[in-house]
Order: structure tokens, then sequence, then C-alpha cells
């Protein structure tokens, strides 16, 4: 009896190690792409923080499966919770032309928040403007494997944080955006080292104009970089 156990535990240990991990490193772009459908199913369906509950779409990002370039957000806002997308609305609108100053588009990047649900700060009122927050630590933990998973199949050389939530839950610090924007780092991301610019949030663009120069400053940067 103990060796038939012991034969039925070394079978299925056997299964487990020769089936595909679930988010395994794709290779080419079309298994890329059936990759994150599949991620883009698991966040649709995903119960795994209290913002399931009150969310109309979840938002797990758009763009290139082959992108050299992830740009990072906090979480979707009022208008990305009806239509299921990042970054539309007016700091949407600037952020494509951020992209475009550089060559770059919505289909050639990839753009996804770090928590793909709307956090609201009053949940009972989902229609009124002016409702959107920053995500707790609560929320962003329990998030983040998906774009960890999300990373792991497009493999990109940078992330570019958009915003202070995004900077400093990626670089795991409590320092100002002011100090962090612009500085290259390394960090450890969808499972390899991968190279960080943190910059400012189109939406603090839209609140303060000045900004948009070392945003500029940021993605000739980036465009260096991409060139290299
Ligand atoms: S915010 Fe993230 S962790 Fe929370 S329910 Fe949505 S997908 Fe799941």
């Amino acid at each position: 009896m103990k060796s038939e156990l012991l034969g039925l535990a070394r079978g299925l240990r056997r299964r487990l190690e020769q089936a595909p991990p679930p988010f395994a490193a794709a290779k080419t772009p079309r298994d890329k792409a059936a990759r994150l459908d599949e991620i883009a199913r698991a966040i649709e369906s995903c119960r795994l923080c209290a913002l399931s509950a009150t969310r109309l779409k979840a938002v797990p990002g758009i763009g290139s499966p082959d992108a050299a370039v992830m740009f990072v957000g906090e979480g979707p806002g009022f208008e990305e919770n009806r239509r299921g997308e990042p970054f539309v609305g007016r700091a949407g609108e600037l952020l494509d032309k951020i992209l475009a100053s550089i060559g770059l588009s919505r289909r050639t990047v990839y753009i996804a928040n770090m928590v793909k649900c709307r956090p609201m700060k009053d949940p009972r009122t989902p229609e009124a403007r002016g409702n959107d927050r920053p995500p707790s630590p609560e929320e962003l933990s329990a998030c983040r494997p998906h774009i960890e998973a999300q990373a792991r199949v497009i493999e990109p050389r940078f992330i570019v944080a958009l915003g202070a939530v995004a900077a400093r839950a990626l670089l795991q610090t409590e320092a100002p955006i002011s100090r962090l924007r612009g500085q290259w780092q390394d960090i450890q991301f969808g499972g390899r080292t991968v190279k960080l610019l943190p910059t400012y949030h189109p939406a603090a663009l839209l609140r303060n104009p000045d900004l948009k120069k070392d945003v500029w400053t940021d993605m000739k940067a980036l465009k260096k970089a991409l060139c290299e």
C-alpha cells in the first residue's frame, strides 16, 4: 500500500514538472498575444481584492505583446472603468502625444496599470466624477502578480513608471517622484532584471504644465536607450 502511494506521488510530481507553467515565457508574438489573452481573462475574473466588487470592467492592458517598453500607471479611473482600456480621456490623449513625440504609439508599446480595477474614494457613488483614489498598499500587493505575469510574457527592455504610485511600488521606496524621475534604475520585474525610468503621470502634466519639460527630457533619454 505504502509503495503504491509513493508511486502515485512520484507520478503526480512528474506530471506537474512536465506541465508548462501557467504564464511561462512565450517566444513568438503570436504565442505572447495568446498568453496575454489568458492573463486578461484571469484578471477579468479575479477576486483577489475588494476592488473586484465595484468594478464595471477590469483593465488588463493594451499594446504590442512584443513591446520593448511597458508604460505603467497606478490604476484605472472613471473612464477606464467604463471602457476597459488604460489611459483614455484627457490624460490618455496626452500620453498618446508623448508617445508620438518619440515615434511610439499605443500599438508599439504596452500600457498597463499596477492595479487592474478602479479604486474609488466612495464605492457607493461610482458615477461621481472626482471619486478616484490611489490604490492602497494591500491592493497593489494583491494585484502585483498580474502585471508581473504580463511582463514575464512581454519581456520588455524598459519600464516607464508613470507617476509616484507606480514608481514607488516598483522601486519599493517612499521617495518623492520629483527625486525619482529621470533616474534609470535596475529592478527585478517579471523574473528578469529590467531598466526602469520613472517620470511624471500625464494627469500631473495637465495640472502643472511646467512639468512637461522634465517629461520631454525623460522621453529623449528613453528614445536614446531604445536606439542603443
Ligand atoms: S485590482 Fe487586481 S487583485 Fe484586485 S480584483 Fe482587480 S485584478 Fe484582482
